[in-house]
């Protein structure tokens, strides 16, 4: 879709302003000013001021002109749009910003010591408590709200295996501090 439009607005840029003196920087500027169009209908409509305008459709009409003249700007330095995107969206597709939060990964950390520490208690001759002997689902809310600061305490200290040094003893380990 990018690059066939591209490929139009080549000619049309072309037989419009010429093939001389046609420099990136134009366009380039002629971007920001719709991005400042943008910005001014966005902020119209959220104050709700000049009500008389039709801010919304100079928002979308700014819209339309900030990617032709991105596409103009590309074409100028020799790229191709769609590659650029394509490019970018492949990276940025593999993000995800709510998994690398640690309140959310201190849930499902504290649940997993839950469900380990209750299958393992038995194996080391270790009754739990009756209370808490259950599914994590219905552990008492002050017992998990323990457990999942305890989580989040150790998730901020980006505890990870290469800071983690094991001893002679198994049981002790040294934490290398993180900056
Ligand atoms: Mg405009």
């Amino acid at each position: 879709m990018l690059r066939k439009l591209q490929n139009e607005v080549r000619p049309w840029a072309t037989r419009n302003f010429g093939k001389r003196k046609r420099e990136a920087w134009k366009p380039l500027v002629g971007l920001m000013e719709e991005v400042g169009e943008l910005s001014h209908a966005h902020l119209k409509q959220v104050q709700r001021v000049r009500m008389d305008e039709d801010h919304e459709a100079k928002a979308k009409d700014a819209i339309g002109d900030i990617v032709i003249f991105l596409i103009d700007y590309c074409d100028l330095r020799g790229w191709d749009i769609q590659q650029l995107v394509e490019q970018t969206w492949r990276k940025v597709k593999q993000r995800d910003y709510r998994k690398l939060k640690p309140k959310d990964e201190s849930d499902a950390l504290a649940r997993k010591f839950h469900e380990a520490y209750e299958r393992l208690a038995p194996k080391f001759g270790y009754k739990t408590r009756k209370a808490s002997a259950v599914s994590w689902d219905d552990v008492p809310i002050k017992n998990k709200k323990l457990m999942t600061a305890v989580a989040f305490e150790i998730l901020k200290q980006k505890l990870q295996p290469s800071n983690v040094r094991w001893g002679k003893a198994k049981s002790r380990c040294r934490v290398r501090p993180t900056r």
